[in-house]
């Protein structure tokens, strides 16, 4: 998978590189190219921003410097991806759609956002998503964009060690994951529950699944306003 991003902040994307995703980047599983969006910019002060019309506060980015910037690293055939507040929510259902793309694209707004302009001109020749990270206002893109590739990219063939460690997730079976325990069996205290310890496969599965169950109950009511199916099988993202 081939992934641009586009920021006026393009060291904030550095810890791409690192971890899982810097090996995926050695092993030729993903490329990442992080470009400067004032390299598009033609005045001496390199301003990528301006006033809004109808008035209010903060700046909007500029189209004359995004739509020749989209041009150049956004060819026909990507998906090109805007965070934004107002977009529609990021889920995991988007990460597992998105993993199978060849290319993606991400636009990072910063100030108030970007001139919508230049996503309805994009519109014309490339699919474009509007995505939100959450209910909740970042000070810029790139943040965003480093969450939406991260649990993009673990789900690509090869990318974890082990297939299931994601199969087994939170979100991939509609539920949230229970409690994980590991060795002492006894800490301060506190032991894990006899079942893990049991070596019977079945009886944790079920221990597992009832764990989840609760725990959704619990923290996610609305996850289970479905009837129990894959994150995949749900909402817009479904299909
Ligand atoms: N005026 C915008 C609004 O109210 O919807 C907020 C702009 S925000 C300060 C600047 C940039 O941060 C946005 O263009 C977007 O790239 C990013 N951003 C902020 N919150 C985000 C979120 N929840 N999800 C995705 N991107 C976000």
């Amino acid at each position: 998978m081939r992934l641009d991003i586009v920021s006026i902040f393009p060291e904030y994307l550095d810890p791409l590189r690192v971890a899982l995703l810097g090996k995926a980047i050695d092993a030729g599983r993903i490329s990442v190219d992080v470009h400067d969006l004032r390299n598009w910019t033609h005045d001496v002060h390199r301003s990528v921003d301006d006033s809004p019309y109808g008035g209010g506060p903060g700046m909007v980015m500029k189209p004359e410097v995004w739509g020749p910037c989209l041009d150049d690293v956004c060819p026909d055939d990507a998906l090109l991806v805007v965070p934004t507040p107002a977009g529609v929510p990021f889920t995991q259902a988007t990460a597992q759609r998105w993993s199978a793309e060849k290319h993606l694209v991400f636009a990072c707004g910063r100030y108030e956002g970007i001139d919508q302009r230049v996503f309805d001109d994009a519109a014309r020749r490339v699919r474009v998503e509007e995505v939100s990270l959450g209910d909740f206002v970042l000070i810029g893109g790139e943040v965003a964009v480093m969450a939406m590739i991260e649990a993009t990219v673990r789900l690509i063939d090869g990318v974890l060690g082990n297939p299931r460690s994601h199969q087994e997730d939170s979100f991939s079976d509609g539920l949230l994951e229970g409690p994980s325990y590991t060795r002492p069996v006894s800490w301060r205290g506190l032991d894990v529950p006899p079942v893990l310890l049991s070596g019977d496969h079945a009886k944790v599965a079920q221990w597992r699944h009832e764990q989840a169950l609760e725990r959704t109950r619990a923290r996610r009511p609305d996850l289970l306003a479905d009837p129990v199916k894959p994150a995949g099988d749900r909402g817009p993202d479904s299909g």
